[in-house]
């Protein structure tokens, strides 16, 4: 059985193999090696080391060490980090500090994690590849002239690369899900309200979620369930009762019955339905059962999250005026033009076309027509999910419809967002969808299958991705490259 690289990396730790600050420099090095990817946007080395060197005297005294503790890993830029710089990859917030943590982070600090820094993301993650970002394109590990998916770009690449053991990123319509599959590894959108939202900067309220993005399943297991807990201080947070993740690796999938969705579309390279088709017979091998499964609903889904989405962010993103918040314009003559020029200067060119589209479909005039309409429905998109998974436990599709492009390939941003069609469903209904790597395309891209599961389903999810993993080994190549570059780092 192949073992994650949190334990192992808690192994060494406890078993004194290495010190918890040589550890922490050498993914430091490796992080200036691989400055070309453009993970990150802020390294916090000084602040990595301090964490490591706490968790060494606790090693000194014997103390026995938490799963996560002094596990190096990094955070999407759009995740508050008290005295650390949050740009949510804008200029708009470059010289941002939050003063309070993001919850996630609190509970992460509290395991002693040692975070290694923010990573880069498409600005204030809008974007399927990396390329909005206002500190630059992120490229992807296993191509580099390849976009590594988005918007948690950085947090993917970072992973993929061992420039960090495990990352959180967040997904409002796939952003953990495509680039994970991108890149060849693990993401995990958890359900709408199983991880607190408070201190991530938001795109659309109703749909962001923060979740892991990690190597293997176990891994992501690990992290998810230090993660989730129901926080008071979240409205939309709720108190679940499931059982923790780990506690389901490893126990067998025969019986569990999955849906093969028509509506999630055929793949734009033959290779994609091929994986898919190998997928579902892997998985039947392991003794689930295939049924066929139609959701006619979900073909508007991907006008429903555009809506809905920009009508989220164009409301969300009003705080940034450079009074309140955000980038000053150091030349103006009353306070419109301030507040004008401000928004005009801080923001990118895909952040104002969503600001502008959502106030649009938001507007006295054409509410009923697009915003109402979007909500009825997204309304039915669940409604059809609860029906579906009447007849079976999960459903299985691709997780896009294609492999990674070229950066600069797709030059209009409508291109960009037909490769959500497979993600945003999952969103739009707050249900927990991971993404595992299933094969390559002929150039060797990685394929990512997707299971979408029940509300609260996360942990039989993770099972069937770790029988599959098991199974396959297909993200061995991921597994093999963190091994190797670790054991060869001069450590
Ligand atoms: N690509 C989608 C968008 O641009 C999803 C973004 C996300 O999940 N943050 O809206």
């Amino acid at each position: 059985m192949r073992q994650g690289r949190i334990k192992t990396i808690h192994q060494w730790l406890q078993e004194g193999k290495l010190s918890c600050e040589e550890l922490t420099e050498a993914f430091l090095r490796r992080m200036e090696q691989q400055k070309q990817l453009n993970a990150y946007i802020t390294q916090t080395g000084e602040l990595a080391l301090s964490q490591a060197r706490a968790v060494d005297g606790k090693r000194k005294e014997k103390r026995p060490l938490g799963l996560l503790e002094g596990v190096p890993m990094t955070l999407k830029d759009n995740i508050s980090t008290r005295g650390v710089r949050t740009t949510c990859a804008s200029k708009m917030l470059e010289n941002y500090i939050p003063i309070y943590d993001a919850a996630v982070w609190e509970r992460l600090q509290k395991e002693q994690a040692v975070l290694l820094g923010k990573s880069n993301l498409d600005e204030f993650a809008m974007g399927s590849s990396g390329e909005t970002s206002y500190y630059g394109a992120t490229r992807n590990p296993v191509r580099l002239s390849c976009v590594p998916g988005g918007s948690s770009s950085g947090t993917a690449a970072a992973v993929a690369a061992n420039l960090a053991v495990y990352g959180l990123g967040s997904d409002t319509g796939g952003s953990i899900r495509q680039p994970a599959s991108f890149c060849g590894i693990i993401g995990v959108k958890p359900t709408y309200g199983a991880v607190s939202r408070r201190g991530l900067i938001a795109h659309a309220s109703g749909l962001d979620q923060i979740g892991p993005i990690c190597a293997t399943v176990e891994d992501a297991a690990i992290v998810l369930d230090a993660i989730s807990f129901c926080d008071p201080q979240d409205s939309t947070s709720v108190q679940a009762v499931r059982e923790p993740c780990v506690e389901r690796l490893g126990k067998e999938i025969s019986g569990l019955r999955f849906g093969v969705v028509q509506e999630y579309g055929r793949g734009t390279i033959p290779e994609v339905d091929q994986a898919m088709e190998e997928g579902a017979k892997i998985l039947e091998s392991l003794g689930a059962q295939r049924i066929t499964i139609k959701i006619p609903a979900l073909q508007c889904a991907l006008p429903v999250y555009y809506i809905l989405s920009c009508a989220q962010a164009a409301s969300n993103l009003g705080r940034y005026d450079g009074v309140r918040f955000g980038h000053r314009a150091s030349h103006y003559d009353s306070i419109p033009d301030l507040i004008g020029k401000s928004r005009g200067e801080g923001f990118g060119k895909e952040v104002k076309h969503r600001i502008l589209l959502g106030t649009y479909v938001l507007s006295q005039e054409y509410y009923d027509a697009y915003y109402r309409k979007a909500q009825q429905l997204q309304k039915e998109i669940q409604k059809s999910f609860a029906q579906a998974f009447v007849q079976c436990d999960f459903l299985l599709s691709p997780t896009t419809s294609g492999t990674a492009y070229g950066i600069g390939e797709k030059e209009k941003c409508v291109d960009h967002y037909q490769t959500d069609i497979c993600t945003v469903p999952a969103n739009l209904a707050g249900l927990p969808a991971v993404s595992i790597p299933c094969g390559r395309d002929h150039t060797g891209l990685p394929i990512g299958m997707q299971l979408t599961g029940p509300k609260f389903s996360e942990p039989m999810l993770l099972q069937a991705a770790y029988c599959f993993e098991q199974y396959t080994d297909a993200c061995y190549q991921t597994g093999k490259d963190w091994k190797e570059s670790l054991w060869n780092m001069n450590l």
